[in-house]
């Protein structure tokens, strides 16, 4: 099998575009990039240098491995209060096609999800008006108490905003929102998924899902799940009504509040911190940097300090079919390629890059591999969210086809558990591996 030479920290490509040169000697040396800096690399005529220093950032960072997980979705209602214009998922109880899962069939699906050698369960679904609290979290201990090995991973920022709601904290702000995901701690929930993020701006909030919750609430739903130690993974949905400024400003308020996040890690190991152009300040945690500025290993491990972070940034190019937005065309592959490398560049401190395959395709996730993504998702069996079109709710893929991608795009696979350990495996029974 052919494998992709690797780049090392001395060996960036040279530039074509004269105006990336300076970029790459920022990147060379460890800086963080700034706004304008996102503008250029945005508008490039010459993606595939940006993807390509993408891919040495990628390496630097996660060497020759790329990640998969085996795990199973569930969504367990689509019914929602809320109609974004962008979703074609949600729908009416009375209108057709309209599902809610009993706690008997969450659990039923958890078991299955075991006896399939699964380590995650990604749990998510619409804003249903009248299921109490307590659905939740005996949702989170049902499945504690049937399937005590699995990960639960779920509920988006607006969930747990509703949860707030109908449990009556809404109005206490953000302690409110910080007492229901302790609640759930407690009932079982081990992260957060990203979703939910669309794009931080309030211009694109009204045109595009007027009645969700806005960016900085967002924010501080994830804010509130570090603080209690949870990680979480961060998304942007691009490539419907925003601008290009739009997509650069939300990267940067995911990249401030990881900063905050980080700060005890990183004074803990004696890390140096850098100057953010875009604040002005001196206290931005480029995990990026050459090797060197990490002697004691670049990555925030379990266990090294008790705030939760973003692991993982998971792009998520808009599908316009069947929404209400369904006149705009959508992002293609190639702009879906540099918006990985872009992320990948820009947000210097979230450890981990997604490649969604189910919002990408499995051959255009193998792309993504070598532009930046270090993660390919996993084997996931059922998901309603968003299709790509002429698929269906039933998307599964085997370990065999996570891997062969893998290996094709030059890396060597390694199973993980929702928290990137990594794992070893016989048949369906698992366990976590040496690091
Ligand atoms: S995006 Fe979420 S909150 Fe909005 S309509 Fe769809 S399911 Fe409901």
């Amino acid at each position: 099998m052919t494998t992709i030479p690797s780049i090392t920290d001395n060996q960036l490509p040279v530039a074509e575009d004269p105006q990336l040169a300076p970029i790459r000697a920022r990147i060379e040396a460890g800086e963080r990039l700034s706004f304008e800096d996102g503008l250029v690399l945005m508008q490039s005529p010459d993606p595939w240098t940006v993807c390509r220093m993408a891919d040495q950032v990628r390496r630097r960072m996660h060497g020759s491995t790329a990640w998969y997980n085996v795990n199973k979705h569930i969504n367990y209602t689509n019914i929602c209060a809320l109609s974004c214009s962008f979703c074609a998922f949600h729908r009416k109880r009375d209108q057709d096609g309209a599902y809610e899962h009993s706690l008997d069939d969450i659990r039923r699906e958890a078991m299955n999800a075991v006896e399939a050698g699964a380590t995650e369960v990604h749990i998510v679904g619409g804003l249903h008006p009248w299921h109490p609290f307590d659905f939740y979290t005996d949702m989170m201990q049902e499945i504690r108490t049937c399937a005590p090995t699995l990960h639960i991973k779920a509920f988006t920022a607006v969930e747990i905003v509703h949860l707030a709601r109908i449990s009556k904290r809404g109005r206490d702000g953000y302690d409110g929102i910080l007492s229901v995901l302790r609640d759930l701690k407690e009932a079982g929930l081990g992260s957060l998924p990203g979703g939910g993020a669309e794009v931080f701006d309030d211009r694109v909030h009204d045109e595009a899902f007027k009645g969700k919750i806005r960016g900085d609430v967002w924010l501080d739903v994830h804010r509130a799940a570090h603080e209690l130690g949870l990680n979480t993974n961060a998304t942007m949905l691009y490539g419907h009504v925003e601008k290009i400024e739009e997509r650069l400003s939300h990267m940067l308020l995911l990249r401030r509040q990881q900063d905050h996040a980080l700060a005890s890690w990183a004074t803990a190991k004696g890390i140096e911190l850098k100057q953010d152009p875009s604040e002005l300040t001196s206290d931005a945690v480029v995990l990026t940097g050459p090797s060197s500025s990490y002697p004691n290993g670049r990555l925030p491990q379990l266990g090294e300090t008790s705030m939760g972070w973003f692991q993982t940034i998971v792009p998520l190019p808009f599908i316009p079919d069947d929404s209400e937005l369904q006149h705009l065309p959508g992002p293609m592959g190639l702009e879906n390629l540099r918006m990985i490398a872009v992320m990948r560049l820009m947000l210097d401190n979230i450890p981990h890059m997604k490649a969604f395959w189910i919002m990408h395709t499995l051959d255009m996730a193998q792309f993504m591999l070598q532009n930046g993504a270090d993660d390919i998702d996993g084997t996931v069996v059922w998901y309603d969210i968003t299709k790509v079109e002429g698929s269906g709710t039933h998307q599964e893929t085997t370990v065999k086809d996570l891997c062969r991608a893998i290996r094709e795009a030059g890396f060597v696979p390694r199973e993980r558990d929702t928290l990137y350990r990594p794992v070893s495996r016989d048949g369906q029974s698992w366990k976590l591996a040496e690091a």
